[in-house]
């Protein structure tokens, strides 16, 4: 066990160094914190865990980063209810794997981040590991609000609705394949642009909050699975099925190079990805990968409004297919054909073409 005035020794002097939240009662250093949601408002909870080794690689992600794409993981979820970020919990289960001075810039990478986005850090908990366990685990539970009975949620989704992803889904899974690649995994093969959308995500907060207030969107799901895996949890929970057009998935020219790159890699090496280009590129777009965006049915009649509302935000929305009254996913290809996603996600989807 650790020395426990250490422990509040270290989180007092991370603490101080932190703004203090809006309508914290009781802050940090008592037994747990007291919170006053504003009137009208309902509080919305969520929370994520990184486990070292399967959330993040330390050859690749340092302590800071991973501070980071934590406090990314807690937005991306209340930005896909709609939610403002208010007040966080940071919990670090700690191997002697890990010096004191990496927790802390861990802990302080993730409170800066939700600080960015008004989520103040109102306490914590640093415990030790057992001797055997040589990986990290990091908690952060973020509380929001929103106005009452506004929240976003996966369910409401109508069949015409337009489908919309913000930014560009399947750069965080190219950067990590490309990363990956060879050995020892390195970001030296990977471009500028593709490795920020994996270390540094895009926070879609404002994004949602704008897009919230200009009212139209019927359902929301922020990008954690991957496209095709995402849309299919809010196709179910919503009743409809949906038709994606390949063509009209966004894509930038790194993520292009990345497939480019990746399908000229022949062999083992290249695991479950599949051969051709084409094929490939369409894998990263839709299989699972932390992109951290937001994938909305928006309602046709509010989708011109909401992508003006997207573009001011600074984070323009794609609108890539829609939603329909027969259930099941397809995917419309560039030459016409549709084919259908299963429904169990895009992992059993055959790549053998
Ligand atoms: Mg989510």
């Amino acid at each position: 066990m650790p020395d426990p005035r250490g422990e509040f020794a270290r989180i007092a002097a991370l603490l101080q160094r932190l703004p203090r939240g809006e309508r914290v009662v009781v802050g940090p250093g008592d037994d747990a914190a007291v919170l006053r949601p504003r009137p009208g408002r309902d509080l919305v909870a969520t929370t994520d865990t990184f486990v070292e080794g399967r959330h993040f690689l330390r050859e690749l992600v340092t302590p800071s980063e991973a501070g980071r794409r934590l406090a990314a993981a807690n937005l991306s979820d209340l930005a896909a209810m709609a939610a403002e970020p208010c007040w966080a919990l940071v919990s670090l289960a700690v191997p002697a794997t890990w010096s004191a001075a990496a927790c802390e810039t861990l802990e302080h990478a993730c409170a800066s981040a939700l600080a960015a986005e008004g989520a103040a850090v109102v306490g914590g908990n640093l415990s030790a590991m057992p001797a055997d366990v040589g990986r990290l685990v990091a908690t952060v539970t973020l509380l929001g609000e929103v106005e009452a009975e506004r929240a976003w949620t996966r369910g409401g989704g109508r069949a015409g609705d337009v489908l919309a992803v913000s930014g560009v889904p399947g750069s965080a899974a190219a950067a990590l394949a490309l990363a990956l690649w060879g050995a020892p995994p390195s970001w030296s093969r990977v471009p500028d642009e593709l490795r920020r959308t994996f270390l540094a995500p895009a926070c879609r907060v404002r994004l949602a909050r704008a897009l919230a207030a200009a009212g139209g969107v019927h359902a929301a799901i922020d990008l954690s699975d991957g496209l095709a895996g995402d849309l299919a949890h809010l196709c179910e929970a919503s009743g409809v099925g949906a038709r994606l057009d390949a063509a009209r998935l966004p894509i930038s020219e790194p993520l292009r190079a990345a497939a480019r790159a990746l399908s000229a890699h022949a062999g083992q090496e290249r695991g479950l990805l599949p051969a051709g280009e084409g094929a490939l590129l369409t894998h990263l777009q839709l299989a699972p990968g932390d992109d951290y965006e937001l994938l909305l049915a928006v309602d046709p009649a509010a989708w011109a409004r909401s992508a003006a509302e997207a573009e001011q935000a600074g984070a323009p929305l794609t609108a890539i297919g829609e939603l329909t009254a027969a259930p099941g996913l397809l995917l419309r290809e560039s030459g016409g054909a549709e084919r259908p996603l299963p429904a169990g996600g895009w992992d059993h989807f055959p790549t053998g073409n």
